[in-house]
């Protein structure tokens, strides 16, 4: 069933991807955005933001496992979860589920999209209203990490692609201020875009982690909706190597957790920090400017 309207996303220059509209639930601006709430017949209910896809109820399990699972196994006793942005409530979902978890914090600098979210994608969030572990804050992400107090084992920036609301959420100074938000064996992950498409974001991205932490690296995930390629999500820690822990040992903990998954396994884990080889240049060059390829 169609109502007969099409939505395009403007994935690059010269780059548009038309996804239809079964139904239109929302489309109004809210705080920080203009939003979009609808169902397409492939990937089920959807939501954008700006123009851009942010979620679907197809495969929002491939992003929102691996940007949980990840850094919460490889940390193997995080308490203190902090998500800036977020809005679709997802990944705070997969991360209720680890129980070592007491408190996550989520700030989110558009109010509405939560509460859109909570109406129209209940199948990717709903245990997370009735959890008291979840704190939820109103407020620019960059602002809350330079004057907070709490201190956190994993920070996620779940944000939309830089924009003007998000833009602050790239700069070394918000790294910085992150990196002073973590406790001594914490670790960031981020959302960075899909490098194939994106290239100098990606980079760019990688140098500012690269110029505030030891251990950085990024790792792949493809989902089908995040088009021209696997997406990037950087891995910035003060401590902790990226590919962290072994096999046997995250498989220990990966079984320990007792989460079911659908997309995530250690095997996966490990594997998805294997960069092909022109990635692998961008972040030896974001590590060692004088060792990359010439910029
Ligand atoms: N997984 C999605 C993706 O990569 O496309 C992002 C999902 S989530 C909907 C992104 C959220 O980041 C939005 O709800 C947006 O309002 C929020 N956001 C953008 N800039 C922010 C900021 N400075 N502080 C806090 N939240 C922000």
């Amino acid at each position: 069933m169609s109502d007969g309207r099409w939505f395009d996303e403007r994935a690059a220059p010269g780059v548009r991807v038309l996804y239809e509209a079964g139904r239109v639930l929302h489309h109004m601006r809210t705080g920080s955005h203009e939003t979009l709430f609808m169902d397409n017949p492939q990937f089920g209910r959807m939501l954008m933001l700006d123009g851009v896809v942010q979620v679907t109820a197809a495969d929002e399990f491939i992003y929102h496992e691996m940007m949980s699972h990840v850094p919460l196994l490889a940390h193997g006793s995080a308490e203190h979860v902090l998500i800036v942005g977020g809005g679709d409530c997802g990944l705070a979902e997969e991360v209720l589920k680890h129980r070592s978890v007491k408190r996550l914090v989520q700030v989110e600098i558009d109010p509405q999209i939560v509460s859109l979210s909570r109406e129209h994608l209940g199948s990717m969030n709903a245990p997370v209203f009735q959890d008291p572990r979840f704190i939820l804050e109103t407020g620019d992400g960059a602002e809350y990490v330079a004057t907070t107090e709490h201190r956190f084992d994993v920070i996620l920036i779940d944000s939309t692609d830089p924009g003007a609301a998000s833009l602050p959420l790239f700069t070394e100074t918000f790294y910085r201020y992150a990196r002073a938000c973590l406790k001594p064996r914490g670790l960031l992950v981020a959302q960075l875009g899909v490098p194939f498409l994106h290239p100098m974001q990606f980079s760019a991205s990688m140098k500012r982690l690269a110029a505030t932490f030891p251990e950085v690296s990024c790792y792949l995930v493809p989902v089908p909706t995040y088009f021209g390629g696997p997406i990037a999500l950087g891995w910035a820690s003060t401590v902790l190597a990226p590919g962290e822990p072994g096999a046997e040992q995250l498989a220990e903990r990966y079984a320990a957790a007792q989460l079911t998954t659908r997309y995530y396994t250690p095997e996966v884990h490990r594997a998805a920090f294997a960069l092909p080889r022109y990635l692998q240049d961008e972040v030896a060059a974001a590590i060692r400017p004088d060792k990359g390829p010439a910029a």
